[in-house]
Parts: C-alpha cells; structure tokens; sequence
C-alpha cells in the first residue's frame, strides 16, 4: 500500500456518513426509551430529582466540584435575581494513590481539601452552610441529596465506592475533619450543574454537555416519559435526565478503537467516550500513528516511539493549531519528543490523522446532540440552548466549528433554532444553583 491509499482507507473507516449520523439518531433513541423505562440499554438514563431553576435562587453556597482531572472547591452567591458570583475557587490535584486507593482516604481527602479552603479563605460559618456536590459519574439517585455510584470511569477506581451513597460517606469524612456545619443539600452530575448554569442566563436552555476528560449530556424530560419513576412521581412537571451518554456503543467502530477499548480498566464500557473524549483521543491518534510508524509509512528515518499515554489531546490541539506553512510548531515538538529529521509530507500526515480523529469525534457529538433535540423536539419547533463545559471543547480547534457545520448538515437552515453557548464553570457554579433549588423544594 502506498501513502495516498494508506490516508484515504484510513479517512473512509474515520468517516462518519450521514448514513452513520441516521443510524446513531435512530439507535440513540431506542437506547433512550428503553433507559427511561427502566429496561437494558447502553444509556441509564438517570433521574435526577431536580428540574431547571427558576433564577430567582438565593443565598451563599460550597459547591464541589469532583471527577476528572482536578478537584475544586468554590464558594458562589446567587443574588437572587438570576446572578451567579464565585467569590472563592481552589484547585487541587487529586494524587493516583487517592484515585485508586480506597473511598475512606478518598472522601477524606475530598473533606480534608474543603476544611483547607475554608480555612485559607477565611470563610466564616455562622450558620449551617449548604453544599452541592458534583460528583460526575453515574450515580443511581432516588432524591436530589443522596445517590450511590453504579460504577467509575474516566479511570478512578477507588475501593469499597461502588454501589454506596457517595453523600453519606461525605457526610462521614467531614465529620471525621470536623467540618460539623456543612449541610450537603444537593449532588449533581457535573451536565446537571452545566445545564442549571445555562438556565441563568438562557431560559431556553434544555440541555447540558460536558466535553472534557470524558463527555456526556443531561436534558430536560416530561416526567410522563419517565416510565420507571414510581406511578406518583410520574404526575406532572418536568425532571432533569442524566443520561450518560458516553457510554452509548451502537458506533461504527474500527480496529483502533477496539484496541484502544481493551488496553483500558473497563472495557466494554464508556465506548462513545472512548471515541470523543480528551483522555482518549490522543490515544486513538496514537495507535493510528503507531501501526503508521511500525509499517514504516511514516518517521521512518528518525527514530523515537509514542508509548502508551505520551500523545494527549492537548498534543493534537497543538498540532492542529499550527497553521504555519512548515508546520515548524510541529516540528519542534517532535524533536521534543526525539522524533528527527522529519519531513514536512510527514508532518501534514501527522497533522492529517489528528483532523481525522478530532473530526470524527466531533460529528458523532453533533449526532448524539441531535438524537437529544430530535427527541424532545422532532420537528425543531421551538429554539434551544445548549449549554457546554469542558477544557476540549473550549481549546480543541475547530472542534465547536465542526459540531455545529455537522448539525447544519442535518437541519439545514434551521439549525439556527440550536445555540451552544459555553457554560464556563458550569460544574462549580450549577451545582450551588441546583443546591439552591433543592433547598428550596425541602
Ligand atoms: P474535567 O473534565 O476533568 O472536569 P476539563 O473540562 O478541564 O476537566 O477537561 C480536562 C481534559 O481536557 C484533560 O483531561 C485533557 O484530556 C483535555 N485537554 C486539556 N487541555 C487541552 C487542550 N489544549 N486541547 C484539548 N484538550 C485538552
Ligand atoms: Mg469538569
């Protein structure tokens, strides 16, 4: 095989057709259905007890902020007339040893890092303080307070979590620190905190997306729809669902995405993730590069190897944001990495594979964002706000470009009615909002 038929077969298995996008539409929404009824299916579909906000929520709040890369703590004011402040926000890195240790020393030092906040803050506590508690992963919830994970992802795997109320060992370990006045009012996933955030400023908003070390999506449903809500909550009003979308796996896979699937710690799982997602899409790239490297199409004069991890999504956002002629950002990352003498045609390959898999990521996110649209509104009636958070999606190139020339493809003209608008601290702002409301429901 030379390198034109070696770019266009590998561009033909990365395509996605608008003959996938309909095929994903349709199985999207029998995965939906089958969720909301409580019946197997890739998408749990998950109830979250909490609608959107009214903007008329109020009062000072923690909010954390927990699962992925870091972990925040922040202090918000919601002045009651549709105005979220954060007044403090801190960083902390949660250590591997804590990922994959156990939940006590996990929940400890989520509560150890917010007696640390407080203290370096100065935050007084003449009252009881209410806290909302982002936790993004999913959890099965049977109130907007309380809610045991079904499983990990994004790679955590802290001992003796699954299938326990993730509230109530908060609750013990701020004990354990001392932290007696924190009243935990609220847990949302991180697009439930997104979509609340959206909801201040866009009343329109019915969707929240997270694109970042993993993805996923909440919208707004007819409690009608829930099926598996017990008869009496069924009623009427509306529910915010989490649907977990990334774990969604009717996709046209490739060979790479099923090695890629295998070499992690939960395979079978997360498969859509596994295709969009900042942990793993420098992964993909670099297996593609690899098999392109081991068959000597490309590099082939210059030495270095990618190991597993070495090629994050950062890497590609970088490659992909040189628009110098000679790709010499490129090329200088590459002797970085001791990868030499490369020639240019290498460099547009290198450059050729991260478009491909950036792109694709980003039209099946434009096929799963109208699979949620089309559900709620099948013939696009009314306009919506979509709210987004995430790191990728705020910094990939063309990543927002290419979701929204992908939903033109599929609405035409009228995919005017569909903004998406970037809910920035979405996770740490929601989550006091939905704080707020689950006061204000109690
Ligand atoms: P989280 O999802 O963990 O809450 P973020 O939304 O900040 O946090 O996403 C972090 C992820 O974004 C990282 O794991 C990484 O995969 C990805 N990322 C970081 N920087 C960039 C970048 N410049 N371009 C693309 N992706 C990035
Ligand atoms: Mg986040």
């Amino acid at each position: 095989m030379n390198r034109h038929s070696l770019e266009s077969s590998l561009k033909r298995s990365l395509a996605i057709t608008v003959e996938d996008i309909h095929e994903l539409v349709g199985n999207f929404h029998h995965d939906m259905k089958a969720g909301l009824g409580g019946k197997l299916s890739s998408l749990k579909m998950l109830p979250t007890f909490v609608d959107k906000p009214s903007g008329k929520e109020k009062g000072s709040f923690l909010a954390l902020d927990f699962g992925g890369t870091n972990f925040r703590v922040l202090h918000v004011n919601l002045d009651g007339r549709g105005s979220a402040r954060i007044t403090h926000a801190d960083k902390f890195v949660i250590p591997k040893a804590v990922m994959h240790g156990t939940g006590v020393q996990l929940f400890n030092f989520i509560a150890g890092s917010i007696r640390k906040f407080i203290e370096e803050n100065l935050i007084g506590f003449e009252d009881k303080r209410k806290l909302g508690f982002t936790f993004s992963f999913p959890m099965k919830q049977t109130t907007v307070a309380s809610g045991t994970l079904i499983n990990w992802t994004k790679g955590f795997s802290a001992t003796g979590v699954v299938g326990r109320d993730v509230v109530i060992r908060l609750k013990d370990s701020l004990k354990r620190c001392g932290l007696h006045h924190i009243d935990v009012a609220a847990l949302a996933n991180d697009t439930v905190g997104t979509m609340a955030a959206g909801s201040y400023k866009h009343p329109d908003c019915d969707v929240g997306i997270i694109f970042g070390t993993g993805t996923n999506a909440c919208y707004r449903e007819k409690r009608a729809n829930i099926t598996k809500l017990a008869k009496t909550m069924q009623r009427s009003g509306h529910m915010v669902i989490n649907i977990e979308w990334g774990n969604f796996d009717k996709l046209p896979f490739t060979l790479y995405d099923e090695r890629l699937d295998k070499s992690t710690n939960n395979p079978g799982r997360q498969r859509m993730e596994k295709m969009i997602s900042g942990m793993y899409l420098g992964e993909v790239a670099r297996l593609i590069l690899s098999d392109l490297m081991r068959n000597k199409f490309i590099f082939a004069k210059s030495g270095g190897r990618f190991s597993k991890g070495d090629f994050k999504s950062r890497h590609m956002s970088m490659i992909e944001a040189d628009r110098s002629r000679n790709l010499t950002k490129v090329k200088e990352y590459l002797e970085g990495v001791g990868i030499l003498n490369t020639s240019l045609e290498e460099r547009c390959l290198l450059k050729e594979i991260c478009m491909m898999v950036s792109q694709r990521a980003a039209r099946i996110s434009a096929a799963a964002i109208s699979a949620v649209i089309s559900w709620m509104d099948p013939q696009l009636g009314s306009d919506h706000t979509i709210a987004i958070d995430g790191t990728l999606y705020e910094k990939y190139p063309d990543f927002r470009k290419t979701i929204l020339a992908t939903l033109k493809e599929i609405y035409g003209v009228k995919s005017k009615r569909l903004k998406l608008v970037i809910a920035k601290e979405g996770s740490g702002i929601g989550v006091a909002i939905v704080a707020a409301v689950a006061a204000s429901q109690r």
